[in-house]
């Protein structure tokens, strides 16, 4: 039968049926085997199931993924083979990211944005949507202007008031019928949005969210909730834990939307657009085509990166 991960735990996945009932499954031989190296299966991946007893079976074949959120895990390696990067799937196949921002109360951190939208970038999601809540404590127009620039650089923010109800059709349209990474910073009114737009919702997500694992192993706990319209919702530890340390130095440029255009222009390949000659970044933002504000993330996020590659 064919299915798909809805929930990971302790080796254990929950697959829902075409059926739409729950199987308990447990990974196949061979596959168990390929997991050593990599996430061969995690939530949102398309399985074909064999069916055992008592909504039990066994996980036969994982089909390929359109988009991954991972990170890679560092693991000590076994009998002596040394520490290991070990890919660990957050998501596999989510639609779309939907990021939550508050318009104030707290301030939009834009710096946590820009990494939030670099790990979409990478993550080969078709559809990124910024959400600016609380709109109702500073006027639209005012919450427009701080998010101008994303617009502008092509991404899709919706401007709601979980307080007031502003804009809640809007973000259930674009919740329903598919699998969405939904996070952002806390205290931004995620909950409150959720249980807008489905009694509960919140709370479930929120527990979900808020889950640790004891002891020394990563996070590993996850779960899709599902929507009363259609459609599956994901916010798991690992997601808002994620950093761009993934991210190699020289790719970060390819993942600011509106930086990527000019990288090309530059006059070296491998350009920093810190302070090379003939840089086509710098002149860009000079001439106010880049905004200043994402330049400075750029070379904030390209040092830690750099910082990081070199203690490795
Ligand atoms: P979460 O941590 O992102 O899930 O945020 P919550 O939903 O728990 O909301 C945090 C606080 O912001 C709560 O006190 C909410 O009542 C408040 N809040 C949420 N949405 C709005 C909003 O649209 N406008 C205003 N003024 N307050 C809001
Ligand atoms: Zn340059």
């Amino acid at each position: 039968m064919q299915g798909f991960i809805v929930k990971e735990q302790s080796g254990f996945f929950w697959v829902e049926g075409e059926d739409h009932k729950i199987y308990t499954c447990r990974l196949r031989g061979r596959l168990l085997e390929e997991a050593q190296s990599s996430d061969v299966a995690a939530i949102g991946d398309r399985v074909t199931i064999l069916e055992a007893e008592d909504q039990t079976g066994t996980i036969e074949a994982v089909a390929p993924r359109t988009s991954v959120i991972s990170r890679a895990a560092r693991t000590e390696g076994n009998r002596g083979a040394g520490a290991a990067e070990r890919e660990q799937v957050i998501i596999a196949n989510a639609e779309q990211a939907i990021f939550v921002f508050a318009a104030a109360a707290p301030e939009p951190n834009f710096r946590l944005l820009d990494r939030f939208l670099v790990m979409g970038e990478k993550s080969d999601i078709d559809k990124i949507v910024v959400v600016v809540n609380k709109i109702d404590l500073i006027n639209r127009a005012a919450s427009e202007a701080k998010f101008a620039a994303y617009v502008q650089m092509g991404y899709t923010v919706l401007y709601t008031s979980a307080l007031l109800g502003i804009g809640i059709e809007d973000l259930r349209a674009v919740l329903k019928d598919r699998i969405s990474v939904f996070t952002g910073p806390s205290g931004v009114g995620k909950t409150s949005l959720l249980n807008f737009i489905q009694p509960g919702l919140g709370r479930a997500v929120r527990e979900i969210s808020q889950s640790r694992q004891e002891g020394t192993h990563t996070t590993r706990d996850s779960e899709l909730v599902k929507l009363d319209t259609g459609g599956y919702l994901a916010d798991t530890p690992g997601i808002r834990q994620l950093t761009v340390w993934d991210v190699e130095p020289e790719e970060l440029d390819g993942y600011y939307r509106d930086i990527e255009p000019f990288v090309h222009q530059c006059r070296f390949r491998d350009c920093t657009h810190r302070t090379e000659p003939g840089c086509a970044v710098r002149a860009a933002v000079e001439h106010n085509e880049i905004s200043k504000a994402r330049y400075q993330s750029y070379l904030i996020v390209r040092e830690e990166l750099e910082q990081a590659y070199a203690l490795d």
